[in-house]
């Protein structure tokens, strides 16, 4: 690959799909990420956002089913421990001074909470497991939105950005075009977030909407003569899993060492090949599962990613075969 290519093409991806520069991306998160979100998209790959907001499209609705169906949603609890009995099996979930009995128990809370719970917790740090989370990492992130004095044209709603700081990806998006509630304004409505924005966590809100302002009118000129009426800005420290490399090792799949205790996440390790969202809710799902499993019920289908194309199908069989010859004749000679 030449030094071009990495840094025009491939470093871009690495910051808009794993939130990092490549140096700091595991290797093989590298590989499946680019596999999931573009390889295996050639023909149709393409940033997309929700029409509307997560909260209202998907969010209510979910929250509406799962009240129909006698479930019972908590907010602004924040789960502060696991009671464990002395046979190793989950008997409720802590939320400060409030114990929740539970037969079955599933956190989808990310790395950063993980980690926290752990600290905190007067159970979970006496398994290795849950006590190595500590090796694991997160990213900065920052999400602003404009509201412009007049509409500027945008040739295309979603946009990844890059060349702008050297370790930090960005995406943009025209809200006109994408939520109906702003539809109708006269002036554009623009989402910026900004991935591994360490050194932008720094500076205040005035300093980052100028240099947003800076940075989109690069992109669409347009902007220079448009000016803001309104704007927000959220920092995220620690906002966002990072696959760094040797990470792999100390990421947990969906049973964890507690038998009845199960985690869900972008960050918890699956067979099914997807990344991001989509791989916090497919875990989720097979973490449903496992409690259904447990305890009865019918479980979730879990639609698998697209099939490999033919001749990905036909590379990984070679690879995998000549593997298994290599290993009889040197074994352990290859990184595992
Ligand atoms: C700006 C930005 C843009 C992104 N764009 C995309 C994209 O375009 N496509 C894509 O696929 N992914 C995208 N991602 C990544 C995506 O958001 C994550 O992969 C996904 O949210 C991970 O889901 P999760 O459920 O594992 O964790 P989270 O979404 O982090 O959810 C964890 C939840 O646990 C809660 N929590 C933490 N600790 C506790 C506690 N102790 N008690 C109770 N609750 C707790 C948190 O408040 C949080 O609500 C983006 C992320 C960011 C920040």
């Amino acid at each position: 690959m030449s030094s071009r290519l990495y840094k025009d093409a491939f470093e871009p991806m690495l910051l808009v799909g794993l939130f990092a520069p490549g140096e700091q991306c595991s290797a093989a998160a590298t590989l499946g990420m680019l596999y999931y979100f573009i390889l295996a998209h050639q023909p149709d790959f393409d940033v997309v956002w929700c029409r509307g907001t997560v909260g209202e499209m998907i969010f209510k609705p979910w929250v509406e089913k799962i009240e129909s169906l006698g479930g019972k949603i908590l907010t602004n609890k924040r789960v502060t421990d696991i009671v464990v009995n002395n046979k190793g099996v989950a008997k409720g979930v802590c939320c400060d001074n409030e114990i929740f009995a539970a037969d079955a128990v599933i956190s989808s809370v990310s790395i950063s909470g993980i980690k926290k719970i752990v600290t905190e917790s007067k159970v979970l740090n006496q398994y290795p497991e849950f006590s190595n989370l500590s090796n694991l990492g997160a990213i900065d992130v920052l999400a602003a939105r404009l509201w412009f004095d007049k509409k500027v044209d945008i040739p295309l709603p979603s946009n990844a950005c890059f060349g702008f700081d050297q370790t930090t990806g960005w995406t943009f998006f025209d809200l006109n075009n994408l939520h109906d509630e702003y539809k109708d304004l006269s002036g554009s409505v623009i989402e910026a977030d900004f991935y591994h924005a360490n050194q932008l966590l720094t500076m205040n809100d005035e300093q980052i909407i100028k240099k947003v302002h800076q940075y989109l009118t690069t992109c669409v000129p347009g902007f220079a003569n448009a000016n803001i009426m309104e704007s927000r800005v959220i920092k995220v420290r620690q906002g966002v899993t990072h696959f760094a490399p040797g990470s792999y090792q100390y990421l947990l799949r969906a049973k964890s060492p507690i038998t009845n205790l199960y985690l869900s996440g972008d960050w918890v390790i699956t067979d099914h090949g997807s990344w991001s969202q989509e791989k916090a809710y497919v875990t989720g799902l097979e973490a449903a599962n496992l409690v259904v499993e447990q305890l009865g019920g019918n479980p979730a289908t879990i639609i698998p990613v697209e099939p490999d194309e033919p001749h990905i199908k036909l590379g990984r069989e070679i690879n995998q075969n000549l593997r298994k010859i290599i290993d009889n004749l040197i074994p352990q000679f290859w990184l595992p």
